[in-house]
């Protein structure tokens, strides 16, 4: 909110007092300084708070060019390292990818694990034949129920792929990488260690459905909000503690509309077909690529199974809104949102999470 009338004034002379008295200006709060890149296909913001424009600047261009390359690297269906890694798993050869790739792939790996195999990179394929892999949202028919089947069939599943240090293999050709469900939160956590590399110690990064924070923002925290599915607005906001990230998947966000019919891009992968019931779920944890991987993960599991599945990734922070605008969320997570307007815009049914142990997976 824009500070207004008199004390807008005595806020201004304030600090223009500041700025003339030279003695004092060490005083005087350096401005936040923000930034939007256009990165992963989304813009990026980075507002970073108490260092020198320059400084802050010049942090911000290195995760600019980080990202950049992430985004160039990652990419399963242009040119690049990715790409060239599921070529050469599709013809059943083993690949050398870099350290950067290798980690993220063995992260993919055991979350996918966790999730019981509801988060699953390794079905590239069907995401392609879905239309979803493009950077326009996809048009014309679904593909047909044979192929559906005939990519289901091949059972693509991440604990197919081996990782020997850098060297990658698949014991499943049908495999396709597509890191686009945690790339965003993978990209995220590794921004945050560039910016901390650089000295930055309060800052936030936006995303397109995950923010992540560092620090605060002074005195006070870091405050974000979700999103509202159904309307432009949000449903609740929340303060987010240092090294916090927040992640939402929602169908509104790519989707193929097709005879009246919205198809979320969120798909199951034990039946090939996108996820009906739920339009968003937003999941906050200590690690963006977790975050990012178990909102998909729950998104996938609806609402009977994601308390289960919740549990087995170790998330205890979900708020999940159903097709019908039903809202629910765990009481951890409950207790940290508060409403916009005057109150949220459902009941949110409250669901504890059950005791299970994480899956296990080689
Ligand atoms: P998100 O917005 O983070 O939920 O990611 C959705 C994107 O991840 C889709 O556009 C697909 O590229 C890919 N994807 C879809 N379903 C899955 C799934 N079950 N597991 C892993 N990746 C998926
Ligand atoms: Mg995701």
């Amino acid at each position: 909110m824009r500070p207004r009338g008199a004390l807008a004034r005595a806020a201004l002379a304030l600090a223009a007092g500041l700025a003339l008295a030279g003695g004092m200006r060490a005083l005087r709060p350096v401005p936040d300084v923000s930034e939007s890149l256009y990165l992963f296909g989304t813009m990026v913001e980075i507002e970073i708070h108490g260092a020198e424009a320059a400084k802050a600047r010049a942090a911000i261009a290195a995760v600019d060019a980080h990202l950049e390359k992430l985004h160039h690297d990652w990419h399963a269906w242009r040119p690049g390292e990715l790409e060239s890694l599921n070529a050469a798993i599709a013809a059943g050869e083993s690949f050398t990818v870099d350290a950067p790739m290798a980690a993220v792939l063995a992260q993919g790996k055991a979350l996918s694990c966790a999730s019981d195999g509801l988060f699953d990179p390794a079905i590239g394929a069907l995401v392609e034949a879905w239309g979803f892999h493009a950077d326009t949202l996809p048009e014309g028919d679904p593909p047909s129920g044979g192929e559906i089947a005939r990519l289901v069939a091949a059972h693509p599943r991440m604990t197919d792929l081996k990782i020997a240090g850098q060297e990658v293999r698949s014991t499943n050709p049908a495999v396709q990488l597509d890191l686009g469900a945690y790339a965003k939160g993978a990209a995220l956590d590794l921004a945050e260690a560039d910016l901390r590399a650089a000295g930055i110690t309060d800052a936030v990064l936006n995303a397109g459905g995950g923010v992540q924070v560092m620090g605060s923002h002074g005195a006070r925290p870091w405050r974000v909000a979700i999103r509202d599915p159904f309307a432009w607005g949000v449903v609740a906001a929340l303060e987010l503690r240092p090294g916090e990230a927040l992640h939402t998947s929602g169908n509104y966000e790519r989707y193929l509309d097709a005879g009246g019919v919205r198809f979320s891009h969120i798909l199951d992968p034990r039946t090939g077909r996108p996820v009906t019931d739920i339009v968003s779920v937003s999941v906050l944890a200590q690690n963006g690529a977790l975050a990012d991987a178990a909102a998909t993960a729950l998104s996938v599991a609806g609402l009977a199974d994601w308390p289960r599945i919740a549990a087995g990734m170790g998330v205890e922070n979900v708020l999940m809104i159903t097709g019908e605008g039903k809202m629910v969320a765990t009481p951890a997570m409950r207790a940290r949102l508060t409403p916009v307007g005057d109150d949220f815009p459902a009941p949110i049914r409250l669901v504890d999470l059950p005791a299970v142990s994480a899956p296990r997976c080689d």
